[in-house]
């Protein structure tokens, strides 16, 4: 098999993005640069595309071990939302409600920035603001609207940021079974998510970003990269590398990689869609324990995801963990559940990847002044958009412009180190295992489970 063979089968996404998929030249000798990245994932590549639009003359390097688009931001779900992985409580805790407020706004104008820069820069990522909608399917899950809505609202979002629906309301947006009502917002997009990083790649080679690919970096130290072809030397190196960054020398507990997994559908006939609805592409999922998340792609599938699929001892990470065919049966399982009409569905692609968790659930982003390193991750699955301002963020600290968003609460925050080995093995897949537990006694009993709030406070929030 050929290389872009190979990585075609990637995912979904991979196998549809126009254009090949051959890798770029690798590093073949030591280099300089003002800015030296590694990983060209969209953390990556955001922050080279705001550096470069605020100085053009500025060198910067991108060292990707595989090829642009290669991890989760070419693999994802596609939902450009607001999500931010810590709550508003949360961040009102950390640094004070108007900074949780402000934090959260920001993530409403950040969706709106891909869709502008998508825009202006002809990368068709096949946009479409249909907000999201949360199905709310048992009692339970009601109660959780609710909560979720009444939260929004005591630090002031109001029905445009975030409204409870009727079940007659929700069914308007997408017709899936045991309907009791449901939660819309509109600040999220679904998205292409190869077509976007790879587009964005595209635009960056363009104006004389270098993207090495196939070039593993093995040490990240202040004012340079080693890597397998030869030495960057920059005065700033940023590390972008989300899930993967545990293979880090010195960063192996800094998040742990859990794995997400998709599944996309055949094209559906118009008699499916009549009964599916989702005509304005919402992204959906339902108000369970353990996250799912739907999209209608622009060709008339549905991708749908979850996680579920175990962490691995010592925040491994292989190819082989992508695949886990009891996962697939139990997404397929969950998405008949969903919309009943798809009956005997073929599924024509499935695939995983790492999404990366702080031992805090809090994403952050930085630059420390005195080595010149920055970072920024930890966005559990909520990174499609959050990437998008964290270049942006990282190019204002590298630059020194003085934005509103470089004085954001996740910037410059500092998450724990999670426990050394065999408590984060034990701790991450007993928390996995409860939140499935959680929704099956839900769903059996129609009672909320209090396991649910055990595992929060068990794997830290
Ligand atoms: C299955 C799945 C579904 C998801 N769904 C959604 C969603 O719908 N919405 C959402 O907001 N988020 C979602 N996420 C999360 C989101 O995709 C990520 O948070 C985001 O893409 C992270 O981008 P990144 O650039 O930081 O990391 P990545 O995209 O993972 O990129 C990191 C890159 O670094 C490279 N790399 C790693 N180590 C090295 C090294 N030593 N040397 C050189 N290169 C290296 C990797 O090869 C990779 O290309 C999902 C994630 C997954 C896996």
């Amino acid at each position: 098999m050929s290389r872009t063979d190979e990585y075609r089968t990637l995912s979904f996404w991979h196998d549809t993005v126009p254009g090949s998929l051959e890798p770029a030249a690798s590093l073949d000798a030591d280099t300089e640069a003002d800015v030296a990245i590694v990983g060209a994932g969209l953390t990556g590549l955001w922050t080279a595309y705001y550096l470069n639009q605020a100085d053009p003359n500025l060198r910067v390097v991108l060292c990707e071990r595989e090829i642009a688009a290669f991890g989760a931001s070419g693999r994802n779900g596609g939902w450009c939302s607001a999500l931010f992985p810590a709550s508003l409580a949360k961040l009102d805790r950390m640094a004070g409600r108007e900074q949780a407020i402000a934090m959260y706004r920001a993530m409403q104008e950040t969706v709106d920035e891909v869709g502008k820069v998508t825009a202006a820069e002809g990368i068709d990522c096949h946009w479409a603001k249909g907000g999201t909608v949360q199905f709310a399917r048992s009692p339970s899950q009601l109660h959780r609207a609710k909560e979720e809505v009444a939260q929004a609202r005591l630090y002031g979002f109001g029905e445009t940021d975030l409204r409870l629906l009727s079940a007659a309301r929700a069914r308007e947006l997408g017709g899936a079974t045991d309907l009791l009502g449901g939660v819309f917002t509109p600040h999220c997009a679904a998205i292409h998510p190869a077509r976007l990083a790879r587009g964005l790649a595209a635009v960056l080679r363009g104006r004389g970003v270098m993207i090495y690919e196939r070039t593993p970096v093995h040490r990240i130290e202040p004012g340079r990269l080693v890597t397998s072809g030869g030495i960057v030397r920059a005065r700033h190196v940023i590390r972008a590398t989300e899930g993967y960054t545990p293979a880090l020398p010195g960063h192996e507990r800094a998040v742990v990689p859990v794995y997400s997994l998709v599944i996309a559908t055949e094209p559906l006939p118009e008699s499916a869609w009549a009964q599916i609805g989702l005509e304005t592409r919402p992204t959906f999922n339902d108000l369970r324990h353990l996250i799912i998340y739907g999209q209608r792609t622009a060709d008339g599938r549905l991708v749908f995801g979850g996680r579920g699929a175990p962490y691995h001892f010592g925040s491994a990470v292989q190819p082989s963990f992508d695949r886990v065919p009891a996962v697939f049966a139990a997404l397929r399982r969950t998405l008949i559940e969903l919309f009943d009409v798809l009956g005997d569905v073929a599924i024509t692609h499935a695939w995983g990847g790492p999404i990366g968790i702080a031992r805090d659930w809090c994403a952050s982003v930085g630059l420390d002044s005195s080595t010149g390193i920055g970072w920024a991750g930890g966005y559990v699955g909520d990174g499609l958009s959050t990437t998008n301002l964290a270049g942006r963020t990282l190019a204002d600290l590298i630059t020194g412009a003085d934005s509103q968003i470089t004085r954001l609460p996740w910037v410059g925050h500092r998450s724990p180190d999670w426990e050394p080995e065999p408590l984060r093995w034990l701790g991450v897949n007993v928390g996995l295992r409860m939140m499935t537990w959680a929704d099956h006694t839900e769903s059996r009993t129609g009672r909320p489970s209090r396991s649910a709030a055990a595992l929060g406070r068990f794997i830290g929030s």
